[in-house]
């Protein structure tokens, strides 16, 4: 039996970055992961699907180069190699991790671990079992791709995205069912690769939880390059054989068979609830997660839950990170506290996505009356210079005092543009704000600048209507 002030059950970027701020803070950590520091975000989730993407990016780039003047002979993919880079990345970055909780001296310990009662864990390692006492627990397990209840689904030829992850050859096809951000990120990368892509999503639009715009933007682009979108389409069936299967997809219209060789389903995400005792801890939960408070606390005295396996803010690695702070800092008596207004969504497609606050149309919805501003990016220096004028900037506010209640960016670099969306939000700025801060020039930041002018109908860099 061990003693210690936190015991933090998951290594991912909930998990860990917890175990950071409590050893930062003073605390004896001691941290539990069954399978890899890091958690699926590092593993198996956003590092090294984006670390693909790159690749998928370079590969699409070069083939465009002759447009800067660049004579090259054609691009060509050596997948193992891409595969190589993506392992080192993944490497580099889990091993910057564990020298971190090493330098914080966390404590990891490789095991499973469940409650025996709200205080007490017992952990299953190579080392056989052993129990651990804490002042304050943290849950941070994370969750698993959701599996749809589909006929053949159970097929070596139906893949998940860490499956994809570990293709051992580039496909000629694949067929993707789901429009979320896992799903187009695979379908851009595919597409960019020059895999056959058909993108079939449930609801009537691409990314249905973000900005209407932005979903359209995406659809225009992906179709641009070859990808077959079918919306307000599921799949109902899977034939698998020894090279592909037949998929059957249904709309309200039409059942059609199309061959591929790859299904990716990507449909959700469940919480990893199970395995860990939580009745005996008295902690609520259900299938769609642990109950928590704002606090990050759950119905048991002393134990937490954060990340993906929280019934609280999105399935994030960056909201996970927050809240681990937050619980940590809650657990050892500060006020902490999270902002969800402000959280940003990024797809890391090619262009990519991101979005903070709400859509005009979410917005409306909650009585707010709404200017929108919206700049496209054919009109902003630094993307004609970069050869990438595809895309836009959208802002949304109140129509009378001008604050900002939304920022959506398609196009390139909008994971690091919509920064200033984030900010802006989070200290309630309005769009004179905006408008009276200096941005830099040449950049596409200026596209911001002009969105909230245009917003106001005083875009300088729009002709004259
Ligand atoms: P998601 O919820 O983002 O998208 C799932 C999509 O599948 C939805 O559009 C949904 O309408 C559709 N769908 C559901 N059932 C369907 C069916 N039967 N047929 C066709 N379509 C169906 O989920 P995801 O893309 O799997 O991602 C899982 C989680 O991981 C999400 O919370 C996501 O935000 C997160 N994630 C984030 C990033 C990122 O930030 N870039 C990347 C990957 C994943």
């Amino acid at each position: 039996m061990r003693r210690t002030e936190f015991a933090i059950i998951g290594a991912g970027p909930g998990g860990y970055v917890a175990a950071l701020r409590a050893s930062q803070l003073g605390a004896k950590v001691i941290l539990i992961e069954k399978q890899w520091v890091g958690g699926v975000c590092l593993n198996v989730g956003c590092i090294p699907t984006k670390t693909l993407l790159r690749s998928a990016e370079v590969f699409a780039l070069m083939g465009r180069a002759a447009d800067f003047g660049i004579a090259a002979p054609a691009p060509s993919i050596d997948w193992q190699k891409v595969q190589v880079r993506k392992t080192q990345v993944v490497k580099q970055l889990v091993g910057g991790v564990t020298t971190l909780l090493e330098k914080a001296g966390v404590e990891v310990v490789s095991g499973e671990a469940r409650f025996l009662t709200t205080d007490t864990l017992e952990v299953k390692s190579k080392a056989g079992l052993n129990s651990i006492v804490a002042d304050h627990i943290i849950i941070a397990t994370g969750s698993r791709a959701a599996q749809l209840p589909i006929a053949g689904i159970q097929s070596p030829r139906v893949i998940d995205s860490t499956a994809a992850l570990a293709l051992k050859k580039l496909p000629k096809s694949i067929l993707i069912i789901g429009g979320g951000a896992i799903g187009l990120e695979w379908a851009s990368m595919f597409a960019d690769f020059g895999t056959n892509v058909i993108l079939v999503e449930l609801l009537p639009r691409l990314a249905p939880l973000l900005d209407r715009d932005l979903g359209e933007g995406l659809t225009f682009s992906l179709k641009q390059r070859g990808v077959k979108i079918m919306t307000n389409a599921s799949v109902s069936r899977i034939d698998s054989g020894h090279h592909g299967c037949l998929v059957t997809i249904n709309t309200s219209a039409e059942e059609t068979k199309v061959k591929t060789e790859y299904v990716l389903s990507a449909v959700g995400r469940l919480p990893n609830v199970e395995g860990l005792n939580l009745k005996e801890a008295e902690v609520s939960y259900s299938r769609k997660g642990i109950t928590v408070d704002n606090r990050l606390a759950t119905t048991a005295r002393g134990v937490f839950a954060i990340g993906d396996v929280a019934m609280e803010g999105p399935m994030l690695a960056h909201v996970a990170s927050r809240q681990g702070a937050v619980a940590v800092e809650n657990a050892l008596g500060y006020n902490s506290y999270i902002d969800y207004t402000a959280v940003p969504t990024c797809i890391f497609s090619h262009p990519e996505v991101a979005s903070v606050g709400m859509s005009d149309e979410e917005a409306r919805l909650k009585g707010y009356d709404v200017k929108i501003g919206k700049f496209a990016l054919g009109n902003n220096g630094k993307a004609i210079v970069n050869g990438e004028p595809e895309g836009f900037i959208k802002v949304v506010a109140e129509a009378k005092d001008n604050q900002i209640l939304g920022l959506h960016i398609f196009g390139p670099h909008a994971s690091d543009l919509v920064l200033e969306g984030t900010l802006s939000i989070r200290l309630d700025a309005t769009l004179d704000e905006i408008e009276s801060t200096i941005h830099p020039h040449p950049t596409l930041g200026e596209a911001i600048l002009e969105a909230a002018l245009s917003a106001g109908k005083k875009a300088l860099h729009l002709p004259a209507s």
